[in-house]
């Protein structure tokens, strides 16, 4: 009897868990695609509690407090949680929101898209695509050519400075 019952329970998880998935996910953004996959415990040793609650808990920071919100050096933004290339310096605009914005990822696929229906609004939330730590949000009225505008927490993202020539 104890059997049955611990089945069912299983069969009712799986179910629930699969509902979910479809309406969050937007094709191919299949969380054990990620290539780098860490438990909670190993991500809480390596993050900070602020970058923690961004990244892995898909947290906001306050707007205007970010290290890279008014940031324009020549470089390349990487992924904190995996180092994983994200933005080039040359899409990175002042958008005037209160953080870190872009109008383009670095290339195809870095960068991946999930429907977020949280706090009563349908966005669209951006999260790394190799280890799915979440960046923020894009939005589509973006000011320049792709009409995009990547709205990325500074928490999410490190800086890598263009090697000057001598
Ligand atoms: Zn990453």
């Amino acid at each position: 009897m104890k059997k049955a019952l611990f089945l069912l329970t299983t069969t009712l998880y799986l179910t629930g868990c699969q509902a979910q998935e479809n309406t969050n996910a937007m094709g191919n953004s299949n969380e054990s695609n990620f290539t780098v996959v860490k438990t909670d415990q190993q991500w809480k040793e390596q993050l900070s509690p602020e970058e923690y609650f961004v990244i892995r808990e898909k947290g906001t920071e306050r707007p205007f407090t970010g290290e890279y919100n008014m940031h324009f050096e020549q470089g390349t933004y990487t992924c904190r949680g995996c180092d994983a290339p994200l933005f080039t310096s040359d899409s990175k605009f002042d958008s005037h929101c209160g953080w870190p914005s872009f109008d383009q990822g670095i290339a195809d696929g870095a960068i991946l898209e999930k429907i977020d229906k949280t706090h009563g609004m349908i966005r669209t939330e951006i999260v790394c695509a190799s280890c799915g730590g979440h960046l923020g949000h894009v939005f589509n009225d973006g000011p320049t050519g792709t009409g995009l505008r990547y709205c990325v927490n500074s928490l999410s993202i490190d800086f890598e400075e263009v090697e000057k020539e001598e």
